[in-house]
């Protein structure tokens, strides 16, 4: 079956008890829409408007594009929504099956840029190597994988130059006596049709940005820049000066994936005029669909209002993790709601995350160490085999990641109350585990690596003069010497060197790790 669920009879039928189930908050959540697993992902396409069945056009090859950073400053929580969301769609997509070829853009080329490069006397490439590097660090911190290309928009000036070259051969593109390009809009009637914004009122005889004093009609957009008295400039074929951001993003990712791909993506706001631009500019030349199927993330709220720096509620992902906020307790938020829903960040949120994903870990753990009869408990083998239908029926679901977390708590529940009692068997470990890992393959949260990671943002902190020496607390350790120190103990213990094993424990106590002795051995947690 390939058409949607309306057409077959092959809707798969619930009993009524489950049909609602709760989610992390103890909220009864609606069922979903269908839970017929083997049917494919369906996601909300911006360009049509509706929820679609999405895969590959070509083979089994996903190639798509995300609009990367602007680096001329530390990315804030709300960039990270929409990163989290690609990084999702991009696992969850993986764990279906499909191949990847992603490209994110590094924008290292703007007005700003070029504006802020200047006034502190620096290259364009010095300015930006700084924030570039911090966007690399904090995508690992959020444990956001790395796209299989990663472009930087200063090493294309040269196509970029050139398709300007051939947009305007076809009239399309014109100069203007500074020697900027302008993009001709008035030559793409279909210009609108992403953001389906009513553009009737932008006419020529409109106020015109006094930058652009040279375009044709106010709805016209730069495509190069020329350049400003003291700003850092590129030499190309049609001139002096530098690239506008729309027509970066379009050639790179015609570059690398084709004039027709399958997916291009970003925070919603890009919706237009960017992805718009991006549009116009590619298929007015190709005369070929560019991005097959659009995905736009929504925007965030922090702390019920708009995130602005103004407002006192704009959070760099560094200001956070400063302020000790855990990467994966961030993700997990970041995660947990739906791209399309709206999220509203809070502090509350946050120290509600960092204990969902402490639950998962105890969980984990408690299974991997627990010494348990031999067989199995249907009860349990049920629960796990249940998490693992709808986490997937959830993600097909246009990515419902809320209904996915709700699967596998409903899991982590029904387990832990089987093990409390003693109901558990040994061979409702693999399971239960394989469900955790299904859940982990796209959240991302299970390692516990967050001490390693804040204590390279401490060291970020002190090295810009943020922190002070006193501010930053004694090494934190990693997971592999707590590890370490456990076996030690556990050796001690069995020689009887009872002096040893005591003081390792005061040791890992005063690092803030709690070590409890259970009858299925020695198990750690960090304070
Ligand atoms: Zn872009």
């Amino acid at each position: 079956m390939t058409g949607s669920f309306l057409s077959s009879g092959t809707v798969t039928i619930l009993q009524p008890s489950r049909l609602f189930t709760r989610d992390l908050n103890g909220t009864v959540r609606p069922p979903l829409f269908c839970y017929n697993l083997g049917l494919p992902l369906r996601l909300y396409n911006t360009l049509s408007g509706k929820v679609e069945e999405f895969a590959p056009a070509t083979d089994n090859t996903v190639r798509m594009y995300a609009c990367g950073p602007t680096v001329y400053d530390y990315a804030h929580i709300g960039n990270f929504r929409t990163f989290v969301a690609i990084d999702i769609l991009r696992r969850f997509l993986r764990q279906s099956g499909f191949k990847l070829k992603h490209v994110m853009n590094i924008t290292d080329v703007d007005d700003r840029i070029i504006k802020n490069a200047a006034a502190q006397h620096k290259s364009v490439q010095e300015y930006t190597h700084q924030y570039e590097e911090a966007f690399l660090e904090d995508m690992r911190w959020l444990n956001l994988e790395r796209p299989e290309l990663v472009v930087r928009a200063t090493e294309h000036i040269r196509e970029m130059a050139e398709y300007i070259q051939a947009l305007a051969k076809k009239g399309i593109a014109y100069s203007a006596s500074d020697g900027s390009y302008y993009f001709r809009v008035a030559k793409f009637p279909e210009y609108g049709k992403l953001s389906k914004k009513d553009l009737s009122g932008i006419e020529a005889g409109a106020r015109v940005d006094v930058e652009e004093y040279g375009k044709e009609n106010p709805r016209d957009f730069a495509l190069w820049k020329s350049p400003k008295e003291g700003e850092d400039l590129w030499d190309s074929p049609i001139g002096k000066g530098h690239p506008g951001w729309h027509i970066e993003c379009s050639v790179m990712a015609m570059k690398y994936l084709g004039e027709s791909f399958d997916l291009h993506g970003g925070g919603e706001d890009l919706a237009f005029p960017h992805h718009e631009n991006e549009i116009a500019q590619a298929e007015s030349l190709t005369g070929k669909i560019f991005a097959r199927h659009w995905m736009h993330v929504r925007f965030l709220l922090v702390e019920s209002d708009k995130m602005s720096k103004s407002a006192g509620n704009f959070h760099t992902l560094r200001d956070l993790v400063l302020q000790g906020h855990k990467p994966s307790s961030i993700r997990f938020l970041l995660a947990s709601v739906p791209y399309r829903k709206q999220l509203n960040f809070t502090l509350a949120g946050l120290e509600q995350g960092a204990k969902s994903v402490e639950r998962l870990r105890t969980f984990d753990s408690r299974i991997r160490m627990s010494q348990l009869p031999a067989g199995t408990n249907p009860v349990a083998q049920e629960a796990a085999a249940k998490a693992k239908q709808e986490m997937r029926a959830g993600m097909d679901d246009d990515l419902n990641t809320a209904y996915a977390a709700g699967a596998i708590f409903d899991m982590v529940r029904e387990a832990n109350i089987l093990a409390d009692r003693g109901e558990l068997r040994e061979g409702d470990k693999a399971p239960l585990l394989e469900a955790l890992q299904q859940f982990d393959e796209i959240f991302a949260v299970l390692k516990d690596d967050d001490a390693e990671k804040m204590k390279a943002a401490m060291e970020w902190g002190r090295s810009r003069g943020i922190l002070k020496d006193s501010e930053i607390p004694a090494d934190a350790m990693s997971d592999a010497e707590i590890n370490r120190l456990i076996e030690e103990r556990n050796a001690a213990k069995k020689a009887r060197d009872f002096g040893r094993s005591d003081a390792i424990r005061k040791q890992l106590s005063d690092a803030g790790i709690i070590v409890e002795d259970t009858k299925d051995g020695s198990r750690w947690k960090r304070k």
